[in-house]
């Protein structure tokens, strides 16, 4: 048994360089923590862009930046502007990213892009083989590289290749459009196991190879060239005890241990005791649909008036790819609103909604977490929403409500939840007066479910999920050969 290659996008390591030294942080993102089980000990590389550009990385710099990587396991693909802008800002983000959650309006076709990627794909390929031996198992993540098992397949013919994307595989209507269609699935088609986050990507994935290259597919096995390469979902996770243990350390925490945000949380909390706290937190990203939700909020405000000063809206949203342009248009759309509707329905004594545009310290989003009596997550599309999961982890006591759009991935296995249609605002504000009224025991008796299958299902499981399947197909494929 060989070792373990993750490859993503970005390495979970942050490198910092002040003075000529270079200090490597750890991340603490949900993929990081999934693949530890993976990728802890000395058997594992991960490889990936270092977040530094070719052109920022001087001869003198790079032993160190190695260096600094090779402590914490990992290695970097070289990535310049140029491939930066045409493959991720580019391909990635204007093309895959919007198609794949169903924004067609939005969805580029650049030639220019599509070579980048292809290009950009190859040097993570060319990396992988560069380290990989032939009895190694390799784990690629995400839409940035679904060419990346073809190419390192064609090099390497029988290295064992898993790949998972982390967004939605769209319907074949969708999927179609996109010029290069064949060889992104052809691309994928290089691996032993391809992973989704629920059954109805898998089966939309199926449909796409059965229809646009005519391959047999039995249950979810497909037949390519002379391999069988197996297709399932794996729901990913969170690390459920790093939430639900922070969250009860917090509640045990003395007025003085308390951080500034929680200090000032409970005051208002103080201040109108019955009052709710509805909190969203999301990436300011097109497909969560924040704008929707705002405008949901002034339609609730004005079908049950009796709410105004009685509920409060905090909404957290983390600055994202803010170099392409939609998002600058989102960004500019959710200031006015927020604007609009807090001046409309302020008074003296309240604003409706509190919105913050940044990242929060994990510390700081588990005070949110635990402090607002429901989260209201609607995105328009998401292939999974972990924020769902991870508000449900930190309510020790099992009170809160959880409204979640039904076009969450994660919305499968959180049917006690309450899913709302995210362009449905009749009932989306039937069900905010719904969650508001909720009694205590209906909270916690679907809390203690949820509770339950996130514990089981925790992104460890997940992981060694995958990678056991990763073996098993291993196996049976040698048995088919
Ligand atoms: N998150 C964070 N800092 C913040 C707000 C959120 O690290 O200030 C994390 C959050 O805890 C969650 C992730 O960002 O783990 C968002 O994941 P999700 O699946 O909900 O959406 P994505 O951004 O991956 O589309």
């Amino acid at each position: 048994m060989g070792k373990t290659i993750i490859i993503s996008n970005r390495l979970p390591v942050q490198l910092e360089i002040s003075n000529g030294t270079i200090n490597a942080i750890p991340s603490v993102g949900g993929l990081a923590t999934g693949m530890k089980s993976v990728h802890s000990d000395g058997d594992s590389l991960w490889i990936g862009w270092s977040g530094l550009v070719e052109e920022d990385i001087s001869e003198e710099l790079e032993p160190k930046i190695d260096q600094a990587l090779a402590e914490h396991g990992s290695s970097k693909v070289q990535l310049t502007k140029e491939d930066i802008d045409g493959f991720y800002y580019g391909f990635s983000n204007r093309t895959i990213w919007p198609l794949f959650h169903y924004f067609m309006e939005y969805t580029e076709f650049e030639w220019d892009s599509w070579e980048s990627y292809q290009a950009v794909n190859q040097k993570f390929a060319d990396a992988i083989v560069e380290k990989a031996d032939p009895d190694d198992t390799i784990w690629v993540h995400d839409y940035q590289l679904m060419l990346v098992p073809q190419l390192v397949r064609e090099q390497l013919p029988d290295i064992s290749i898993g790949f998972f994307l982390h967004i939605p595989f769209p319907s074949y209507e969708i999927f179609r459009t996109l010029p290069w269609r064949k060889e992104i699935l052809e691309g994928l088609l290089g691996s032993d196991l391809i992973g989704f986050h629920t059954y109805d990507y898998e089966r939309h994935f199926l449909s796409s190879v059965r229809r646009l290259l005519g391959l047999e597919v039995s249950f979810n096995d497909i037949y390519y060239e002379d391999r069988m390469v197996e297709v399932d979902s794996f729901p990913m996770g969170i690390d459920y005890k790093k939430f639900s243990e922070t969250a009860a350390k917090h509640a045990n925490r003395k007025e003085e241990e308390l951080s500034e945000l929680q200090k000032r949380l409970n005051l208002h909390k103080n201040l109108s005791p019955d009052a709710k706290f509805l909190l969203s937190i999301d990436r300011l990203d097109y497909t969560k649909g924040i704008a929707k939700r705002l405008n949901a909020f002034e339609y609730f405000l004005n079908k049950y008036p009796q709410y105004k000063e009685k509920v409060r809206l905090i909404i957290l949203a983390v600055p994202s790819r803010s170099n392409v342009p939609q998002y600058q248009l989102l960004k500019r759309e959710v200031d006015e609103l927020v604007g609009r509707i807090n001046g409309e329905f302020a008074t003296v004594n309240w604003t409706p909604i509190w919105y913050f545009y940044r990242s929060m310290p994990f510390e700081n989003l588990i005070d949110l977490y635990t402090t607002c009596d429901i989260a209201w997550l609607t995105p328009i599309r998401d292939g999974m929403n972990l924020v769902a999961k991870e508000y449900i982890a930190t309510r020790t006591d099992r009170s809160g409500v959880l409204i979640l759009s039904e076009m969450a991935g994660s919305a499968n296995e959180m049917n006690e939840a309450l899913l709302i249609n995210p362009n449905n605002f009749e009932e989306i504000a039937d069900t905010l007066d719904r969650a508001i009224n909720m009694p205590l025991e209906e909270q916690k008796s679907r809390n203690a479910v949820l509770q339950k299958r996130l514990e089981r299902y925790n992104v460890e499981n997940w992981a060694k999920d995958f990678m056991g399947s990763l073996t098993e197909q291993g196996q049976k494929e040698k048995s088919y050969v």
